[in-house]
């Protein structure tokens, strides 16, 4: 844990999007390693999750503000009420195959509510005084899919690497990084970016690629891979990411942008090919209908608009702010699939709700 953080017990960190996957990993991090207030402003779409924060709900350093971003006062008066030192900005809809089927609350969250949030912190920013405002940062968390596509290269994605997003998804959260620089440029707020590539780990909702093949796996259901399954991701264990963005939001520059990723770039049939052999060790009783979880394959008709590569080069955070992720992906995929066996109760309680294993975008 940064040092910063143990010296200043007086920080008060405004995360929006603490009830997801990240944001409650970073919720959970932050209250049982350091002093800090956190304030979680999240309005609890289908994505949210309360008892993804059950182990820290009751500490007298956390608070939940039921709230929206697309609501601008809302925003205000959660900023002039607890006064924050760091605006941490996680919320959106995150999930491509939603963004296909229907676009609208993308550029309504991602967009809208990122402009509303940038202009309730510009107003809170000028209120302060010079010590606080020297203090103050904004850090926006974004993906690295606003690059677009990485097909048929070696290359990397760096901070230099133009925007060129592809689905609606990657679109509203380019869109959302341009607000933030002008933001930072235009109205001198002290902005940060990060972008990173994509996370998995415990509590991450069932409609993501690894809980959704380990959840059809225990259960016996067919293993839908969308197209040839050779679409190359390069994952990040969440809890490394959490670590990144504690990092970022104490030491990095302002005005900077960093890029975030886990050195692990795997096709997609690899890591549903990975989670079988996993559960072939981990559970091998399996359902009367399997007799090996591989069998359950299938592969459906691809994703439009689905990018073929994405990599990233994570060499600046780790020169700069010497951040490197602890887990590979053999370590972490094992704890995640390890975690999904242990933790029934809470997918089941998932899947109890509004969504049940089904595949969107089809
Ligand atoms: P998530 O979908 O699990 O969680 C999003 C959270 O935001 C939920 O708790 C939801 O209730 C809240 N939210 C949504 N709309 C809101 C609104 N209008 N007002 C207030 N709260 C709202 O997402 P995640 O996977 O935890 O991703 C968090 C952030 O990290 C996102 O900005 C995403 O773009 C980015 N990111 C995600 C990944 C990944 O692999 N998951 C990778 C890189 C970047």
């Amino acid at each position: 844990m940064s040092g910063h953080l143990k010296e200043e017990i007086d920080l008060v960190l405004l995360i929006t999007g603490g009830s997801g996957f990240i944001g409650s990993a970073l919720v959970r991090k932050l209250l049982s390693e350091t002093d800090l207030d956190v304030i979680n402003l999240d309005s609890m779409t289908y994505a949210g999750n309360l008892d993804s924060l059950v182990e820290v709900e009751k500490s007298k350093k956390y608070t939940h503000e039921k709230e929206d971003i697309r609501d601008t006062k809302a925003i205000a008066r959660v900023l002039e009420k607890h006064q924050p030192t760091w605006v941490m900005h996680l919320a959106a809809e995150s999930h491509v195959d939603r963004s296909i089927d229907d676009p609208t609350d993308f550029i309504e969250t991602n967009i809208t509510g990122t402009f509303n949030l940038l202009e309730a912190s510009k107003h809170y920013f000028m209120s302060l005084d010079e010590a606080k405002k020297r203090r103050f940062r904004f850090h926006h968390i974004s993906t690295d899919e606003v690059y677009g596509d990485l097909a048929g290269t070696n290359d990397f994605f760096t901070e230099l690497t133009p925007y060129s997003p592809s689905s609606p998804y990657s679109a509203s959260k380019a869109a959302s990084d341009h607000l933030v620089r002008a933001w930072g440029r235009t109205f001198g707020l002290p902005v940060i970016i990060t972008n990173c590539s994509n996370n998995y780990g415990p509590y991450h909702f069932p409609e993501k690629l690894i809980p959704h093949i380990i959840l059809n796996a225990i259960s016996g259901n067919p293993l839908p891979i969308y197209g040839d399954g050779l679409q190359i991701r390069d994952w990040l264990y969440v809890e490394d990411h959490a670590k990144a963005l504690i990092k970022v939001v104490t030491e990095g520059e302002i005005g900077e942008t960093y890029n975030i990723g886990g050195h692990n770039e795997k096709t997609n049939l690899e890591v549903v090919e990975t989670i079988c052999e996993l559960l072939e060790e981990l559970a091998p009783k399996k359902p009367s209908n399997v007799k090996s979880y591989r069998d359950l394959i299938t592969f459906v008709r691809d994703r439009p608009g689905h990018d073929t590569r994405y990599a990233i080069d994570a060499s600046k955070i780790e020169r700069e702010l010497g951040w490197v992720p602890e887990e590979t992906f053999e370590t972490g995929l094992r704890k995640t699939v390890q975690w999904y066996l242990d933790n029934r109760q809470w997918w089941e309680r998932v899947l109890s709700g509004a969504y049940r294993l089904e595949r969107l975008g089809e």
